[in-house]
C-alpha cells in the first residue's frame, strides 16, 4: 500500500549550467515508471484463448504484486461486455488474479482511481476508443499508467496505449470524439502484423496500408508486433517476448528492420 515514488534533487541551477539542466536526465528516467505489457494477439491460431501469453501475463501479475485487475470490455461488440469478462476471468481465475469488468461499477473512473492494474482486452479499436473516451476513462487510465499502475492490453488494448488508434486493422465502426489514446509509449503498435500475401487478392497488404501511414506521419516508428509476440516495458527498458518472432520495425525513408528478443529497443522509447 506504500508506494511513494520520492526524487529529492539537491539544488536546480548547477553554477555555470543551464537551468535544471544537471539533473534532467534524472528527473526523466524517474517520471518514467511504467509498467506495460502489449501482447499481440489473444487467441493464437489453433490454441485455446488467452493460452499462449498465460504465463507472461501470470509472471506480469507477479511481478508487480497484483492480485487483482479491473479489465475494460468495451472493443468486445459481438461478444457483449458480460460474456467477455467472462471469458478473460476464468483465465485470469487459473493462475489466481481476481477480475472485475469496468462495465459494471457504479463508478468506473473511480474504479480505475483504485485498481491495482488495467487490462484492455481487444475486439474493434474504434469502439474501445469511442467508449474510454466518452466515460472519461482514456485519460484516467492514462494517467495512472504514467504514475506506475501495472497496465496490460491485447491487440486493440495495446493500439489504444499508442498516441494514436491510426494503425489499428480495424474497420471504422463509429467515430470517436478523436483519435488521440493514450501515449504510454512514442511509437504505434500494428498487432497481428502480418507479411502475408494472397496473390489473388487486391486489396491492399499490411505494408501497403503501414506505407500509408507513414507518408502522412513521417516522424513515428511503428512496430509490426506478429502473432503470439508482445512488448514488455519496465524499469525503462524495452523487450520483445513471447514466441521466438522478430517484430519489424518501419519508418519513413528507412528500410524495414526485423528485431529478436536479444537486440536493444531503447532507441522505441526516444
Ligand atoms: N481487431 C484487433 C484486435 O483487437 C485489433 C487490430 O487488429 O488492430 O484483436
Amino acid at each position: 500500500m506504500i508506494n511513494k515514488k520520492l526524487l529529492l534533487v539537491s539544488n536546480a541551477a548547477n553554477v555555470g549550467e543551464a537551468y535544471l539542466a544537471w539533473c534532467k536526465d534524472i528527473i526523466s528516467i524517474d517520471m518514467t515508471n511504467k509498467k506495460l505489457l502489449l501482447i499481440s494477439n489473444s487467441t493464437n491460431a489453433g490454441e485455446v484463448y488467452l493460452d499462449w501469453c498465460k504465463d507472461m501475463t501470470n509472471d506480469f501479475c507477479r511481478r508487480h504484486n497484483v492480485n487483482n485487475v479491473m479489465f475494460i470490455p468495451y472493443a468486445g461488440v459481438s461478444m457483449g461486455y458480460d460474456v467477455y469478462e467472462e471469458k478473460v476471468k476464468n483465465v485470469f481465475e487459473t493462475f489466481g488474479v481476481k477480475l472485475i469488468s469496468v462495465h459494471k461499477a457504479t463508478n468506473p473512473l473511480e474504479a480505475i482511481q483504485k485498481a491495482q492494474c488495467v487490462v484492455v482486452g481487444g475486439g474493434n479499436t474504434f469502439h474501445l476508443v469511442a467508449e474510454l473516451q466518452r466515460t472519461g476513462l482514456m485519460d484516467m487510465i492514462a494517467s495512472r499508467a504514467k504514475e506506475g499502475m501495472p497496465y496490460i492490453g491485447w491487440s486493440a488494448g495495446s493500439n489504444v496505449a499508442c498516441p494514436t488508434l491510426k494503425t489499428t486493422n480495424d474497420m471504422p465502426i463509429i467515430e470517436p470524439e478523436s483519435f488521440n489514446c493514450m501515449n504510454l509509449v512514442p511509437f504505434q503498435i500494428n498487432p497481428h502484423y502480418t507479411d502475408f500475401f494472397d496473390p489473388k487478392h487486391g486489396g491492399e497488404t499490411r505494408m501497403d496500408r503501414l506505407n500509408e501511414f507513414m507518408k502522412v506521419n513521417q516522424d513515428t516508428y511503428v512496430v509490426g508486433l506478429r502473432e503470439a509476440t508482445a512488448l514488455n516495458l519496465e524499469n525503462n527498458k524495452l523487450s520483445l517476448i513471447g514466441r521466438n518472432n522478430p517484430m519489424i520495425v518501419l519508418k519513413y525513408g528507412k528500410e524495414p528492420e526485423e528485431y529478436t528478443q536479444t537486440h536493444n529497443l531503447d532507441f522505441l522509447l526516444k
